[in-house]
């Protein structure tokens, strides 16, 4: 491995010296374990420590098939299915190993006892299996999370609608919390240039998914001056949905949790913002019924913050706990659209507020290939950027974990595979000069705001950035 980090590392890297570089017989990769399926059984979620169930492990290393690649991964972030893996909610992602292992002999090889997790990377391509044109080892890539098959007619249009239609290192074995990944050919994309390692791997997931939820005509189909109701901004998801709406023209109404976090969303640009938690705002009651009171003055909120308008579009994730005050909340003829239940997939709305005022729930997942592409043109033309937040080694990735599934993070947690520092990988200084005001926001705000600092690796809570770091809005 050494060797092959060397070769990467090293300025120029030709591709046949790549390709002719021995591979090791494995490599180290964050991983869950088949036969520790139940070890969780009968505790809460909150209670479920992925760090109890995610490893560090050598595998063997796998031989690309046809039409896929081996990639040298500099480095990933961490996913909330990442969260859902480890935890084994809703369901072990061992089945889908499984089922993915029945299709086919190549598809056999990801039907393992451990599931390499991750589904973001940036890192450079060693080896292509058979009939890869366009990659090459040496290539400096981020890998989108769509693996498809393509040979059913369903998905020719729309490449999410593939009925064998996967995410990478969710639903798939080699994902990218590791030294090495496999990968279609066709998820690859090219690195953008200005930025580190750590910092390309971030937006892959969470920004196209906002990109096909938001502006892509399969989500809300958003348009200028559109007011876009966002739940967690500051989160994975709603940071780049934040941007894309800026970028659009569209007036996002930010929901966060903290004074903090309010400060982050106007320092991005988003004046109006909701503290649900300083405002006291909950929907859900504990015996498990939607408060229709809160809705209304929810609605108020939004009204006073828009000049009495609705929403257009509610840019929804959180699920059972928010939905039904997203749909009561939308505009006549306004769009809900939604990821994911991060609360719980069982919802309740008031559906006499959907029919009659003629509003549109739309479900989304992940993004078509198309999507996922012009997602990356817009991190690598510099028009969005990523919102890393902190970067933790491989071996501490566990951490990371646990920390966004307590929501003590906001934008993105980079993870360092390869990569031997923070910081390198950036080949367009100057793109990176233009853009650099942009780049650290999340990484100065999470150096002042520590909500838990045992959880941060020692080095940034020590960071003399910390000390200088000026207030989160300047
Ligand atoms: P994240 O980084 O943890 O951000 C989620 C944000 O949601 C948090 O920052 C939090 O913000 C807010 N939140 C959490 N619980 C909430 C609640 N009960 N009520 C209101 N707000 C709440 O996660 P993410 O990466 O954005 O992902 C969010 C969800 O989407 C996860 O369930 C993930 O699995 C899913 N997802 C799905 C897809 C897909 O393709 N289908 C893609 C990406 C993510 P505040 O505390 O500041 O309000």
């Amino acid at each position: 491995m050494q060797n092959i980090l060397e070769a990467v590392l090293s300025d120029g890297i030709r591709a046949e010296d790549l390709a002719n570089l021995p591979l090791p017989a494995s490599y180290r990769a964050l991983t869950i374990h088949k036969d520790e399926i139940g070890m969780f059984d009968g505790m809460a979620t909150r209670d479920k420590d992925p760090r109890a169930s995610l490893h560090l492990d050598e595998v063997p290393v796998p031989e690309p098939d046809a039409g896929e690649a081996l990639i040298a991964v500099m480095a990933s972030s961490v996913n909330y299915n990442t969260v859902w893996s480890s935890i084994f909610e809703p369901v072990p992602t061992f089945m889908f190993l499984e089922r993915y292992g029945r299709r086919s002999p190549a598809a056999r090889r990801h039907d393992q006892p451990y599931h390499v997790l991750g589904s973001d990377l940036s890192g450079v391509v060693l080896r292509v299996g058979a009939g890869v044109q366009r990659w090459k080892p040496g290539d400096t890539v981020v890998a989108h999370c769509l693996s498809v098959e393509l040979e059913s007619p369903e998905g020719h249009d729309d490449t999410m609608l593939d009925p064998e239609q996967r995410i990478w290192g969710y639903e798939t074995n080699f994902g990218g919390l590791a030294e090495l990944a496999l990968v279609k050919a066709n998820q690859l994309m090219p690195k953008p240039a200005h930025l580190t390692w750590e910092e390309s791997a971030s937006p892959g997931l969470v920004h196209s998914t906002a990109y096909r939820q938001l502006v892509s005509r399969n989500g809300a189909n958003m348009k200028q001056g559109d007011i876009v109701l966002i739940w967690g901004a500051c989160g994975g998801l709603g940071s780049y949905a934040i941007q894309l709406a800026l970028n659009g023209g569209a007036i996002p109404v930010c929901v966060v949790s903290s004074p903090e976090k309010a400060a982050l969303c106007r320092a991005m640009g988003a004046e109006l913002t909701i503290d649900r938690v300083a405002e006291g705002f909950s929907f859900w009651t504990e015996g498990g019924e939607a408060d229709k009171k809160e809705w209304r003055r929810f609605k108020g909120r939004i009204r006073e913050l828009t000049g009495g308008e609705d929403p257009d579009i509610v840019f929804e994730h959180p699920g059972r706990e928010t939905f039904g005050a997203s749909v009561f909340v939308a505009s006549r003829g306004g769009t809900i659209v939604t990821c994911a239940s991060t609360s719980g997939y069982e919802h309740h709305f008031d559906n006499r507020y959907l029919w009659m005022h003629l509003k549109k729930i739309i479900g989304t997942h992940f993004a078509n290939y198309r999507e996922a592409w012009l997602a990356n043109r817009l991190v690598t033309r510099g028009l969005v950027h990523p919102t890393l937040s902190v970067t933790y080694p491989l071996d501490q990735a566990a951490e990371a974990v646990r920390n966004v599934q307590q929501n003590l993070h906001v934008g993105k947690i980079g993870v360092r595979c390869l990569a031997p520092a923070d910081g390198l990988g950036v080949s367009d200084p100057l793109l990176r000069a233009e853009v650099a005001d942009n780049l650290d926001l999340f990484q100065r705000w999470n150096a002042i705001s520590p909500p838990e600092p045992e959880l941060r690796p020692a080095a940034l809570v020590d960071s003399p950035m910390a000390a200088q770091a000026p207030q989160p809005g300047t």
